[in-house]
């Protein structure tokens, strides 16, 4: 998971077209060159002013015509993308942040090849490891857990595999399947709040408790199957409702209606925005990416999810395209 640098940010509220822009036409506006992109970052990443990262200083520091800041105590050197997710890119900040206004603009958001060809990037591979990157930014740390009342279940998520015959041999075509625990805020009289997903080895206690306890605030009323895995929430703090499916009049949709729900549509997306390429050791990060626009699917501003993106994602460590990579198989 992504390792977060950055502190708490003040709590002000956000403006459209003063702290995001309003429009595509005003995107192109306030973003021009790359160094007004640079100054951008710069108010993300520091809104009360430079913080050194060495010494922590705060003071305005000096600057050299190529973007660079040196700190006045420690005389550290650095730019505003150093030691964040855009530390050494090469592709031009106007690019990455048309990808995060594409890629917060799309309601299904958008497969690699779909930003290749919006952006006319050069590989497949930049494209597919830009949008990696974002991804490793959806998830802020220290996020509040669930509460109220929660469902909790699992899901069978299925990927395709990639098919590529090896020496010659052909195999039998098969689809990998992950199974998903997925736990969602039910309110009442109806609705949905917010989810947690992650991808579990399989259903036993061993892993779904972990899943509530970190997904899941004590104190929250938390509806489960009759399964042996959750037997032991209500000794860490959870009100638990089990149910016991008997027969069919009672099936899972009707009982776990958010569940349900998510379950369908995060496979429909999958499947459809990436067309089930995704490989089963990088599921997890396509879940933050699912839970990311799940949880702002009411949020009234594309641009603002734009501005949310760019924030979390100078919070966001860098990561090499080796590691990103790794994770394929
Ligand atoms: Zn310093």
């Amino acid at each position: 998971m992504a390792q977060y640098v950055g502190v708490g940010k003040p709590a002000i509220t956000l403006v459209s077209g003063r702290d995001y822009p309003r429009d595509w036409n005003q995107f192109l506006d306030w973003f021009a060159d790359e160094g007004a992109c640079v100054s951008y970052l710069e108010q993300l990443r520091w809104p009360e002013g430079f913080v050194c990262p060495r010494c922590g200083a705060a003071s305005e520091p000096y600057r050299s015509s190529r973007g660079r800041l040196m700190c006045r105590g420690c005389r550290y050197q650095g730019t505003v993308t150093a030691g964040t997710m855009f530390d050494k890119t090469r592709t031009p900040l106007r690019t990455w942040f048309a990808a995060a206004w594409y890629l917060t603009n799309q309601k299904f958001g958008v497969s690699a090849l779909g930003l290749q060809r919006v952006l006319g990037l050069g590989s497949y591979q930049t494209s597919w490891a830009m949008l990696h990157r974002f991804r490793r930014a959806m998830v802020r740390p220290g996020r509040e857990r669930l509460n109220g009342k929660v469902e909790v279940d699992e899901s069978y998520v299925g990927m395709r595999a990639p098919s590529k015959p090896l020496t010659g041999v052909r195999l039998k075509s098969h689809t990998p399947r992950s199974l998903v625990a997925i736990a969602i805020e039910a309110q009442e009289p109806k609705g949905f709040g917010r989810i947690r997903l992650r991808r579990v080895p399989t259903a036993s206690e061993t892993y779904l408790l972990p899943f509530v306890c970190g997904a899941v605030a004590p104190g929250a009323r938390v509806y489960t199957d009759g399964s042996h895995a959750y037997r032991s929430l209500s000794k860490h703090g959870y009100v638990h409702h089990p149910r016991v499916h008997l027969g069919s009049d009672d099936p899972a949709h009707v009982s776990m209606p958010g569940v349900h729900r998510v379950a369908s549509l995060l496979k429909r997306w999958l499947l459809g925005t990436h067309q089930g390429a995704v490989q089963p050791g990088q599921l997890d990060y396509y879940l933050d990416e699912f839970t990311f626009r799940f949880n702002r699917r009411t949020s009234r501003s594309r641009g603002l999810l734009f501005y949310r993106l760019l924030e979390q994602a100078v919070a966001t460590q860098p990561v090499t395209y080796h590691r990103i990579a790794a994770r394929r198989a």
